[in-house]
């Protein structure tokens, strides 16, 4: 008898992440090699590699990308420094930065301006954090846990502000963010979360997952955020979650043992790898594909004008 996938939806490319393929992709229409980018565009091996194949050179620092030169800013941001950096140099800057993580960079700038000390929840040196930070470095503190929280000691300051990484777990946040409102009760917080929709809606799908089916498996990369929060989520809702950033890393042990296998990804997870890893599992007996829908989602971001033609 087949054994049956059932994927959770939403899961794979959010809007931030589409839209950043999409910027590299309408670059690549239109200007001539060597493209650069900073960082990788997003936090996925498969997408990096093809758009090296396609030409694209990927750095680590704006130093290493030639004056006159066209660089993409990844989905994560960069802080204003790499921007005043590029432009000092002549270098033409395309920026893929999701615009859910712009939304932050004005907060810190915003809550900078009142002299207001920040509690930056997320990850310290992520690429997006690092970006974050460099809005108002004197004033941001990375902060990583609800001890760090607890141990946090503003500089001296009109008052204390929080912002967070957008793609976080809610409730890990929340803990962190409760510490922080006992310490400081005036603490300025943003309108709405931080923490994007795409992360929240992903969050709440493995977790329908995980109360449907014990076995999880969650592609995605090992450095992306957002894949290893969907991780840590569906073990907490009890599920035995791995992680597979490639399809040799399937447990074919506990694989054989089960009749029906939970399936997500990551918001940097291309769809065409996600395909592969399905024909992986119905080589192995799983045929059978259901679908658990939590929410639609509609989001998308149009491109750049000045790419908009391309
Ligand atoms: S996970 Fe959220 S913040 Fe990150 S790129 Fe996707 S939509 Fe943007």
């Amino acid at each position: 008898m087949d054994k049956t996938v059932i994927l959770a939806s939403p899961r794979g490319f959010c809007a931030g992440v589409r839209h950043a393929v999409e910027i590299a992709e309408a670059v690549l229409r239109q200007l001539p090699p060597p493209l650069y980018a900073l960082n990788e565009l997003v936090h996925n091996r498969q997408v990096v590699e093809l758009f090296t194949r396609r030409g694209v050179c990927f750095v680590r620092s704006i130093d290493e990308v030639p004056p006159g030169a066209t660089v993409l800013f990844s989905a994560h941001g960069v802080p204003p420094a790499v921007r005043a950096a590029a432009a000092a140099r002549g270098i033409r800057a395309i920026d893929a930065t999701c615009p859910f993580v712009v939304k932050v960079h004005h907060e810190v700038r915003r809550f900078a301006a009142e002299g207001l000390a920040i509690a930056l929840i997320g990850h310290r040196g992520h690429d997006e954090v690092v970006g974050v930070a460099g809005e108002a470095p004197g004033q941001v503190t990375v902060i990583e846990s609800a001890g760090e929280a607890e141990a946090f000691q503003p500089r001296e300051a009109r008052g204390v502000a929080v912002v967070t990484q957008t793609t976080l777990s809610a409730a890990e946040t929340e803990r962190v963010l409760a510490v922080l409102r006992r310490r400081f009760p005036a603490l300025r917080t943003t309108a709405a979360d931080d923490i994007c929709y795409a992360t929240t809606n992903r969050q709440q799908a493995v977790q329908a997952l995980a109360a449907r089916t014990p076995l999880v498996l969650v592609l995605g990369g090992r450095h992306s955020s957002n894949t290893l929060r969907l991780a840590e989520v569906a073990r907490a809702a009890g599920a035995d979650a791995r992680l597979v950033s490639a399809c040799d890393e399937l447990p074919a042990d506990r694989l054989d043992a089960v009749t029906e296998v939970g399936l997500t990804a990551g918001a940097s997870t291309p769809e065409a790898f996600i395909e592969t890893v399905l024909a992986a599992l119905a080589a192995r007996g799983f045929a059978r594909r259901e679908t658990l829908e939590t929410v639609r989602e509609t989001i998308h971001f149009p491109l750049p004008r000045e790419l908009a033609g391309a």
